[in-house]
């Protein structure tokens, strides 16, 4: 719990930013759920209890900076809300999208590699980045 947090002010610090408290704890919060694609208001459930009282719209506004300081990136999986992934620095992943429950599942490899080497090429095109989501039907879905 304590490396979240000692890594959340690092990565401020070195953005140049000044590292207030609230910021930290948000930042902290996307750390220790990397996985889970949160939202502005699942991480407003998480500080609400706590002292110090983070606001929604002050967890809004640091979002915000954090995706300008490219800390994290927004995503979309098409249910109305924003969601927030740290960036990785060397790689990515791609994300399934269930259509019966909702829930969003990672693919680890990115897969794309060959296939944007083949557009390079052809199209005397360099890519720089791409978006790709999968929407279907996960395994508990299917089974239940
Ligand atoms: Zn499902
Ligand atoms: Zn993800
Ligand atoms: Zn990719």
């Amino acid at each position: 719990m304590g490396d979240c947090s000692k890594q959340a002010r690092e990565m401020l610090a070195n953005t140049g930013y000044k590292v207030t408290n609230q910021r930290a704890r948000i930042l902290e919060i996307l750390l220790e759920n990397t996985d889970k694609h949160m939202s502005a208001e699942e991480i407003y459930e998480i500080i609400k209890g706590e002292k110090g009282d983070i606001g929604l719209a002050t967890i809004y506004r640091a979002l915000e900076l954090f995706e300008e300081l490219d800390i994290i990136h927004k995503l979309n999986f098409g249910d109305g809300r924003s969601r927030y992934e740290l960036k990785e620095e060397d790689h990515h992943h791609h994300h399934l999208i269930c259509s019966k429950c909702n829930g969003v599942f990672e693919v680890a490899e990115d897969l794309l590699d060959q296939l944007e080497e083949k557009i390079e090429k052809q199209y005397q095109f360099k890519i720089t980045g791409h978006h790709l989501k999968f929407y279907g039907i996960c395994q508990n879905c299917v089974e239940g």
